[in-house]
């Protein structure tokens, strides 16, 4: 018995790893390209007379980065659950996960349900 169509969400999550991947890239080349930039970014800052606003993005660069590096090992778990036959089952509870959660974000690793008890710890 197939509770959900893993090919389906092997689909979505290899899809969401490429976008993953190609944001992780084009922060990286941002970053990369700070020296060589620079110049011009600095014409920017007093052009806008607001470079604070521009340090406030490459804070959030950062922790995207950050927060992409977790989803990419999330998926990778994910896909491995596929090729383990446990996808789509909740890690806490054992009981499959919505379908329309897992649609939503086809890395979850617990149901709903599991995932409101452990915000409200
Ligand atoms: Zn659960």
């Amino acid at each position: 018995m197939v509770a959900v169509d893993t090919e389906h969400f092997r689909t979505l999550l290899l899809e969401e790893r490429a976008r993953v991947e190609r944001a992780l890239g084009h922060l990286h080349d941002e970053n990369q390209g700070d020296i060589t930039e620079s110049e011009e970014e600095e014409t920017f800052d007093n052009h806008l007379g607001d470079s604070a606003a521009v340090t406030y993005d490459r804070e959030m660069d950062y922790s995207l980065e950050e927060n992409s590096g977790h989803v990419l090992a999330a998926i990778d778990e994910a896909l491995t659950r596929i090729d383990g036959g446990t996808f789509g089952t909740c890690a806490r509870c054992g009981k499959p996960i919505a379908e329309e959660r897992l649609e939503a974000m086809p890395y979850a690793t617990k149901c709903i349900d599991c995932k409101r008890l452990e915000e409200r710890a």
